[in-house]
C-alpha cells in the first residue's frame, strides 16, 4: 500500500524539497499552492503523474481548504501525511497593523493548518486511523523578530496547535510535530541571505551558514516515517543551533 502525503506550499523552497524527499521515501505526494501555472510546472518537475499531484489552492481561503483534502482522496484514495509547510512572511511595523493586514497573513499561517488538520484528521481516523502531520513553524514562534508580530505570533500559534492536536488525536494513532526553521535559503529568504555579512552569518548560527530546503525536508522525512513512533507533540528546531546561542555575547 502506497503512503499518500499532501504537502502545501509544495511548489517551491521548503515545501519542494519535502515533497522531492517524501517521493524518494516511497509516498505519492500531492502538492498545492496558488500560483496555478508554477504548482503544475513544480508537479511535473517533481516526476511521474501517477505519484505527483499538482493542486491550485489558497489556504487563507477556507472555500479552497474544504476541497483540498477531498481532492487528493479522489485522486489518490488515502492520505496518510499532512505537511501544513504554506506561509506567508510579509513585514508590517506593529503601530501600521490593521485589523485586515493581521487577518490576512493568520489566515494563511494558522487558520489554513487548522482547517486542512481537521480535514486530513478526518480522513486518516476514517480510513483506520494511524498517520503524521508536520507542521513548520519557525524560530520566530520562540524569538520575536521586529516588524513582524503576526507572523511570529502565528508561529507561536503553530507549535501551540501542534500540541493540542497532538492529544487529540493519538487516540486515531496519528502523531502530530512542528518542524521550525531558523534562516533557511529559499525564494523567500533569498533577498536577504545575500545581503548577509560574514558578521550576521555568524549571529544568525553558530554554524555560520544558512541552512538548505533539504536540511529542513530531512527532519519532516523522518517524523512522517517508520522510525519516529513515539515521537508527537513536540518542536524540531531546524536552525543550526540559532535558539541555542546566547543572543548577547
Ligand atoms: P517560499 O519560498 O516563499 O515558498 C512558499 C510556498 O508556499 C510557495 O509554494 C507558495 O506558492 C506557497 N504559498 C504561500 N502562500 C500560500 C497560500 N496562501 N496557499 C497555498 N500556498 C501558499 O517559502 P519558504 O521559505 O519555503 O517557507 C515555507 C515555510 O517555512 C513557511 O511556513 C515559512 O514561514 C517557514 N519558514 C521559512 C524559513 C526560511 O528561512 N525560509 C524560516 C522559518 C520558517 P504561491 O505563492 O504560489 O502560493
Amino acid at each position: 500500500m502506497d503512503r499518500v502525503a499532501l504537502v502545501t506550499g509544495g511548489s517551491k523552497g521548503i515545501g519542494y524539497a519535502c515533497a522531492e524527499r517524501l517521493l524518494a521515501d516511497g509516498f505519492r505526494v500531492a502538492i498545492c499552492a496558488r500560483n496555478a501555472g508554477e504548482v503544475s510546472a513544480a508537479a511535473g518537475q517533481l516526476g511521474d503523474p501517477d505519484q505527483v499531484m499538482g493542486l491550485r489552492c489558497d489556504v487563507g481561503s477556507a472555500g479552497d481548504c474544504d476541497v483540498l483534502v477531498p481532492a487528493v482522496l479522489d485522486r489518490f484514495g488515502r492520505i496518510d501525511a499532512l505537511v501544513n509547510n504554506a506561509g506567508v512572511y510579509t513585514p508590517v511595523p506593529f503601530l501600521d497593523f490593521t485589523a485586515d493586514t493581521w487577518d490576512a497573513l493568520m489566515d494563511i499561517n494558522v487558520r489554513g493548518p487548522v482547517l486542512l488538520g481537521v480535514a486530513a484528521g478526518r480522513a486518516m481516523r476514517d480510513q483506520g486511523g494511524g498517520g503524521r502531520i508536520v507542521n513548520i513553524a519557525s524560530t520566530n514562534g520562540q524569538l520575536s523578530e521586529a516588524e513582524f508580530a503576526h507572523y511570529n505570533a502565528s508561529k507561536a500559534a503553530i507549535i501551540s496547535l501542534t500540541k493540542s492536536m497532538s492529544v487529540e488525536l493519538a487516540p486515531f494513532g496519528i502523531l502530530v510535530n512542528t518542524v521550525a526553521p531558523g534562516w533557511v535559503l529559499t525564494p523567500l529568504t533569498e533577498p536577504y541571505v545575500a545581503s548577509l555579512s560574514e558578521d550576521s552569518l555568524g549571529r544568525i548560527s553558530p554554524l555560520r551558514r544558512v541552512g538548505q530546503a533539504a536540511e529542513v525536508a530531512a527532519a519532516v522525512s523522518f517524523l512522517c516515517g517508520s522510525g519516529a513512533t513515539y515521537i508527537t507533540g513536540t518542536t524540531v528546531n531546524v536552525d543550526g543551533g540559532l535558539t541555542a546561542m546566547h543572543p548577547a555575547i
